[in-house]
């Protein structure tokens, strides 16, 4: 597998303010996502090393650590496209509108289950939208990175809850944090996804 590098951010670290603060950005970004980056890079080279016999490894704590760093790296990749300047008419329009409609009854639906799974996350986590090959939508709670995961769905839509993700903004007000979100959410990269 190649090297993982950290993604830029398709934004300056100012661009969601006032909804996430410049600082949450930087610290978020530059110091969490490259510590996830860095870490899955090691766990990747432990077990490329294993292979050519030159090192002993312990499979069970490096595949822990790659489950739950390479997966860090990847919602934090999505988390970042996920986003865009904050605007209070941003709805979701056109396919994703109806393929939202067709699967929660109605765009409130939606946004009330998601709002209401994302901020009931036990300790560090993340709400998600996920699809299966049938263009089915669910919408899931990931603990960590990686737990409560249903296989062959995939995100389409994540939003983090971890503190580092809100605290210095909002702090224990998660809930205040999961309302405001919704304004810089970028539903054209989501209806992408949704199409892929
Ligand atoms: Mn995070």
């Amino acid at each position: 597998m190649k090297k993982l590098t950290l993604p830029k951010l398709p934004y300056k670290y100012n661009a969601l303010e006032p909804i996430i603060s410049k600082r949450i950005m930087e610290l978020h970004h530059d110091i969490h996502h490259q510590g996830y980056v860095n870490a899955a890079n090691q766990a990747l080279e432990s077990l490329t090393k294993a292979r050519k016999g030159k090192k002993q490894i312990d499979y069970k704590s490096v595949l822990k650590s790659l489950s739950f760093n390479l997966n860090g790296h990847l919602m934090h990749s999505l988390f970042w496209q996920n986003m865009r300047s904050p605007n209070s008419k941003n709805e979701p329009m056109r396919k994703i509108r109806k393929a939202l409609i067709k699967n929660f009854g109605s765009i409130v639906n939606f946004k009330n289950e998601f709002s209401k799974t994302t901020s009931t996350v036990e300790g560090s986590g993340w709400g998600a939208l996920v699809k299966n090959k049938d263009n089915d939508l669910l919408v899931i709670q990931i603990e960590k990175h990686n737990l409560l995961h249903l296989t062959g769905f995939t995100p389409i839509l994540v939003n983090d809850v971890w503190e580092h993700a809100y605290y210095l903004d909002y702090a224990n007000k998660r809930d205040e944090y999961v309302d405001q979100w919704w304004s810089v959410i970028n539903w054209d990269k989501v209806e992408k996804r949704l199409l892929k």
